[in-house]
């Protein structure tokens, strides 16, 4: 089969014939038709994660080999299963939810598989979907989408699975506050055309580019603002009548952490999502004298997942902006992502 694959890193992808995978044990093989290229790839693409000063997190050191096939929004019909696997049959049309632990520890029999230490992700830590097939570890992982269109589909189990989670821990605000949402790229515009199905409040968002402000008033925000502004904090604070009371930073950089800080109100909720890097002063006083609380999120659960595709299904979802790519030009599709081209997201189709 062809797979698209880091061979250096940060160096051009490259499209190498490789063996298709056999599924052993309760192992699924899928062949791949839409797998979502998400902004995180660029930083595996690199190989580390940028975390502020000159500290970097080395995905060699944390065991990741080359040559890799990137991709962790798969979503591919059932071609063959292992001897132990059941639940699925040859030719259903599934998502592979990809964040998954070793599945038998403490974490992962109580569904956190995502905290597990031993995780078993595609595109991250096992070969993923930029290639024409990849391997599902078990069949319980395999999530369907039922007339859901496929492109939006693949995206779900990342971008998506990720605004879902990271606002549901928001979910306690009230009508009358105001759920600021900053960052309308990939998965922040995912997080703005559901955020009114998870979270009964005002919709703001903050982006530093005009053309995702725009994206983000079509696509449900109630007011947008340019964060970079010299402005914004005061007229926030007024518009707002003191703050939001829930912030989601899809960017994570210390302009928008910092930005989300001075924005928010007494007793409000910090949820940050994005992983730019750096760092950001954080005067320890604040976090009791504000009563601020600042909560980490990290893609989503299982459960969340099934949640998330109840919602889809029902038409509660805005899709994102979906630009489909044929699989031969992933390398280009995630360079062009890196050069901030486009809108939403890049889906490869094959
Ligand atoms: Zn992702
Ligand atoms: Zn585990």
């Amino acid at each position: 089969m062809k797979a698209y694959q880091i061979t250096k890193w940060g160096q051009p992808l490259e499209e190498r014939e490789i063996e298709t995978p056999e599924p052993t044990g309760t192992q699924v093989l899928l062949r791949v038709t839409a797998s979502g290229i998400c902004h995180s790839d660029i930083h595996i693409w690199d190989g580390y994660f940028d975390m502020g000063g000159d500290n970097k997190l080395s995905l060699e050191d944390r065991g990741m080999e080359l040559p890799f096939t990137m991709g962790h929004e798969v979503l591919g019909e059932v071609v063959a299963l292992g001897p132990d696997a059941s639940g699925v049959e040859i030719g259903d049309m599934r998502i592979y939810f990809p964040w998954i632990g070793c599945g038998e520890c403490d974490v992962c029999q109580r569904g956190d598989e995502l905290l597990c230490l031993a995780p078993r992700t595609p595109g991250t830590r096992y070969a993923g979907g930029y290639a024409e097939y990849c391997i599902a570890q078990h069949p319980k992982y395999l999530v369907p989408f039922d007339g859901v269109e496929e492109t939006h589909a693949a995206t779900c189990a990342c971008s998506g699975v990720t605004a879902y989670s990271a606002l549901k821990k928001l979910n306690f605000l009230k009508a009358d506050e105001h759920l600021m949402i900053i960052g309308a790229g990939g998965v922040g515009l995912a997080g703005i055309g559901m955020a009114k199905a998870v979270v009964n409040a005002k919709l703001i968002v903050a982006d530093i580019d005009p053309a995702k402000r725009a994206a983000a008033l079509a696509a449900g925000a109630d007011i947008v603002i340019d964060n970079s502004d010299a402005e914004a904090v005061a007229s926030l604070l007024e518009r707002t009548g003191g703050g939001v009371h829930g912030v989601v930073d899809f960017v994570g950089a210390p302009a928008t952490t910092g930005f989300a800080m001075q924005t928010l109100a007494r007793g409000g909720s910090i949820v940050v999502v994005g992983l730019f890097g750096g760092a950001v002063p954080l005067p320890t006083a604040s976090l009791p004298l504000k009563m601020m609380s600042l909560i980490g999120s990290y893609v989503g659960n299982l459960a969340e997942m099934h949640e998330l595709m109840a919602l889809v299904k029902a038409g509660k979802v805005k899709p994102v902006p979906v630009t489909p790519r044929p699989l031969r030009e992933a390398g280009d599709a995630i360079a062009d992502l890196r050069a901030g081209k486009g809108v939403g997201r890049y889906v490869l189709t094959n």
